[in-house]
């Protein structure tokens, strides 16, 4: 990667991926653009689009490509990803977002692709586990809660299960995820953009492979 490290993480709902991208993040200093937390953010600001996004996630819906490749296009657009790059989590999850997504970024494209592989086993455990800071959206987990009580570890808000994380939405999220993001794989793959990395074992071993697999590409 000469100039700038312009990274998309995909991966099933509870393979670790948000963990993951604050991790990388701070490794490369870029930032993490995560669109699931954009969107939690705007239903706190209790904004029009807020309210609408928070019916279709609550329901474990998509939110339309044409939208979401408007709110991804102006974060792109802003100076902070210039130069060093970004992450992209949660973006793009459907091809016509990778569509999208290829036309914003023709004059400086994607590095790599990273899809991140968890069996479903696991992946159902941890989604039931799940806790998350609803002021920075920090995991947590029932394994792994924060020190004191249910307060954010790391800006003392409260940490509580995420609305969508009922069993009937977290499967509905993992059948439209075989659907709609799964694809994307093999469409990365032929444009010789993605790696695949076992998002197994602990926290830090999975930031070391995503890294040896990020650096190969330099
Ligand atoms: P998860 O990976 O657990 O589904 P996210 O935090 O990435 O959670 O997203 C939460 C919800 O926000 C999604 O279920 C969906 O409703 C909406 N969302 C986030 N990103 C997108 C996107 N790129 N396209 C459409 N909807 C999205
Ligand atoms: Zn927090």
């Amino acid at each position: 990667m000469i100039d700038g490290t312009r990274l998309v993480i995909l991966g099933r709902q509870g393979a670790g991926k948000g963990t993951q991208c604050v991790r990388l993040s701070r490794h490369y200093v870029i930032p993490h653009i995560s669109t699931g937390d954009m969107l939690r953010s705007a239903v706190k600001e209790g904004t029009e689009f807020g309210l609408k996004a928070k019916a279709i996630m609550d329901g474990g819906d998509l939110v339309s490509d044409d939208i979401m490749g408007g709110v991804v296009r102006e974060r792109l657009d802003r100076d902070d990803t210039r130069g060093r790059g970004y992450i992209l989590d949660g973006f793009p999850r459907t091809v016509g977002q990778a569509e999208i997504l290829h036309e914003i970024t023709v004059d400086d494209p994607l590095n790599l692709v990273i899809d991140l592989v968890v069996p479903t086993e696991v992946v159902l455990e941890r989604l039931a586990a799940r806790r998350v800071c609803t002021d920075c959206g920090a995991n947590y987990s029932i394994d792994a809660p924060p020190k004191y009580g249910w307060v954010c570890d790391n800006c003392g808000g409260e940490v509580v299960q995420r609305a969508d994380d009922t069993p009937e939405a977290i499967q509905k999220r993992l059948d439209l995820y075989e659907r709609e993001t799964a694809p994307l794989i093999a469409w990365y793959e032929e444009r010789k953009l993605l790696a695949e990395v076992d998002g197994l074992g602990a926290a830090d071993e999975v930031t070391n492979r995503m890294v040896a697999a990020i650096d190969a590409r330099r």
